[in-house]
């Protein structure tokens, strides 16, 4: 049987970073398996519509490098158009196809009309509670015969179409992550298949969907999880096969609390925007839950695609360490291709107002040298933005107490004006050249390690510590770098 697998998001307006992890699974294992990887957008319940939400989803997700070979895809103006035999692949325009499967469980007698109002749902619940009891539907119209209900719908009542469990009965399945699950129906709701509106539950079009798609695993969130004793017994009622199921732990946040828009960034479209690359969002999420059978942390698409394995993701929940994102996002930062960081880059420094657009290619050389110094330092590229005031300010601030001794040494003051007259007459004022300086002045006035290079560097930045010296002062420029080291002359030097 071909593997074919899918993503299957509600279009909520952000693809979370559990979904990620989720729909990189799925790739994983259909690129592993030589099968299909497929796009379907779940958009059945109507009250959480968010304009645009589908395009956004698509482009994050395709951003990440995770590609669908089947479902909606974007064409250059950004409308959707869509690819693939078994569409529409977007649930709101498969209505028709929902309702003719509702009719057929009301037909076989596996489905109910169900006219309980709302209120007395509510008391049901509430009773339930009271009593210390899961609260659940009491089945008060199971037996309502056809022709009561039918009689009902023409006058106008509003119903809904329940699932009609079968009493204790021990559905049993094999998940691929979690083993041998085994429920009771007696502990399982009549779950709601068709709602009031006429749509149809998630429920309802998550088998049908899968079914007419050919989808051989169903890889999806734990939370999924107690749903799927219902979703066995659908297949069932159907005569359909069910397919394979594979069922993802949670990711956690630090404090063991599930990852939630509040406490700080979840969204695919967060990270991007901070200038996460990527292959290092997708490298680090791979890692919250599975791990290739030698334990390596840096791994490429295709070298996890070679390596993954639901038998390696663990039944218990990760945890989402943005430190050790950073630490992933920072590798590749400093490996890429110098520029496609600096190209990167340009838009923070130009939101942060230290570029403007028109002047991005007269300087680019020099955002380019800064980008090339600093990147080894960038834990995402919006940082880049931290490191540039100490490469134009006029003005330099001793960063603290150890600054302050090292400037105020005796020696610095009369080393400092040798480096002045050199620097003036220095025909390229390169790296190169300067470090040459720094050799002479060791040479002509007897000044070495700490008293010479560490000295120099507060004279120029302020700092005790930093990015090379040579090429710092390189990018700060004969004039800048002349006109600190006489201020710290006139202000610091003692
Ligand atoms: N629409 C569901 C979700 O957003 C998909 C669940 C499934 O994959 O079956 O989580």
């Amino acid at each position: 049987m071909e593997t074919r697998v899918r993503f299957a998001p509600s279009p909520t307006g952000y693809v979370h970073i559990g979904g990620l992890r989720t729909a990189l699974y799925n790739y994983l294992y259909a690129k592993k398996n030589g099968g299909k990887y497929i796009l379907r957008v779940e958009d059945t319940d109507r009250t959480r519509l968010v304009e645009g939400a589908v395009e956004g989803m698509i482009e994050a997700l395709e951003w990440s490098g995770i590609f669908h070979e089947e479902g909606p895809f974007l064409n250059d103006k950004r409308e959707i158009f869509e690819k693939g035999e078994f569409g529409p692949y977007i649930q709101s325009q498969r209505n028709h196809i929902y309702e003719k499967y509702a009719q057929e469980l009301i037909d076989s007698g596996n489905a109910y009309y169900c006219f309980c109002s709302k209120e007395r749902l509510e008391d049901l619940r509430e009773s339930q509670k009271a009593k210390g009891e899961t609260p659940k539907y009491d089945g008060n119209c199971r037996s309502l015969t056809k022709e009561e209900a039918l009689e009902r719908i023409k006058k106008g009542e509003k119903y809904v179409i329940r699932l009609k469990m079968p009493e204790n009965r021990d559905i049993v399945f094999d998940d691929l992550i979690r083993g041998r699950v085994s429920v009771n129906t007696n502990d399982i709701d009549d779950q709601v298949l068709v709602k009031a509106d006429g749509f149809p539950t998630y429920h309802l079009a998550v088998i049908v969907d899968d079914h007419h798609m050919g989808i051989s695993h169903v890889v999806r969130g734990e939370e999924w999880l107690i749903s799927t004793p219902k979703h066995i017994f659908t297949y069932e009622a159907f005569g359909w096969e069910a397919p394979t199921f594979v069922h993802l732990p949670v990711i956690l946040n630090k404090s063991k609390k599930k990852l939630s828009k509040r406490e700080g960034d979840v969204a695919v479209e967060d990270f991007r925007k901070k200038g996460y690359l990527p292959e290092a969002l997708i490298n680090y999420i791979a890692l919250v839950g599975w791990s290739p059978e030698g334990n390596e942390e840096i791994l490429s698409m295709e070298e996890m695609i070679d390596k993954f394995s639901f038998d390696r993701v663990s039944k218990s929940s990760g945890v989402f360490d943005v430190d050790k994102l950073n630490w992933i996002n920072n590798h590749y930062i400093k490996e890429a291709e110098l520029k496609r960081i600096v190209d990167l880059s340009i838009p923070y420094l130009i939101e942060k107002g230290y570029l403007e657009e028109t002047e991005i290619e007269s300087r680019y050389p020099w955002i380019e040298s800064i980008v090339s110094l600093m990147r080894d330092r960038l834990n995402c590229l919006a940082e880049i933005t931290d490191h540039i005031d100490i490469f134009i300010s006029e003005e330099v601030f001793l960063e603290n107490e150890e600054a302050k001794e090292m400037i105020e040494m005796d020696h610095v003051k009369s080393m400092i004006e040798v480096f002045i007259e050199k620097f003036r007459s220095l025909e390229n004022f390169d790296d190169i050249s300067i470090k040459a300086i720094f050799k002479e002045v060791q040479k002509e006035i007897g000044i070495k390690g700490k008293n010479l290079f560490m000295c120099m560097r507060v004279a120029v930045t302020g700092q005790v510590h930093g990015p090379d010296l040579n090429k710092t002062i390189q990018i700060l420029g004969r004039e800048l770098s002349i006109r600190r080291l006489e201020n710290a002359i006139a202000n610091m030097c003692k």
